[in-house]
């Protein structure tokens, strides 16, 4: 499950990790290029936006706390950079986010699909 995962952050299919799992930024291919498994029906949900949140904000929040007690700038300064960095750092980690989630669920076969059949 690990090398799944290590797949589905670099964005690759977490089956052979040589197609991509993602078609667009975050739209997910409906089967691997390479190896024809089927991802398209897997949802993440609000998985990788909850990751996000978490990881950026535990990473951003004591560094931007550390930076503003040394620092000595003008008030716009934080007020521009700090939302910034953390637009840049969650639109750069939420598809490696999404990558992990999808690969869990299918490595560990959970439905990840809202149809009926796997009920
Ligand atoms: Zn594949």
């Amino acid at each position: 499950m690990t090398g799944a995962i290590l797949r589905g952050l670099s964005g690759r299919c977490p089956n052979c990790g040589k197609g991509s799992l993602f078609r667009a930024y975050l739209k997910p291919v409906e089967a691997c290029a390479a190896c024809g498994e089927p991802l398209g029906h897997i949802r993440a949900d609000d998985g990788p936006a909850w990751l996000s949140i978490l990881v950026i904000g535990h990473v951003l929040v004591p560094i931007a706390i550390g930076v503003e007690y040394v620092a000595v700038w003008p008030m716009w300064m934080p007020m521009v950079l700090w939302p910034l960095v953390g637009l840049v750092a969650t639109l750069w980690f939420l598809p490696r986010a999404k990558g992990a989630f999808v690969a869990i669920l299918w490595a560990t076969g959970a439905p990840g699909s809202e149809t009926d059949e796997a009920i």
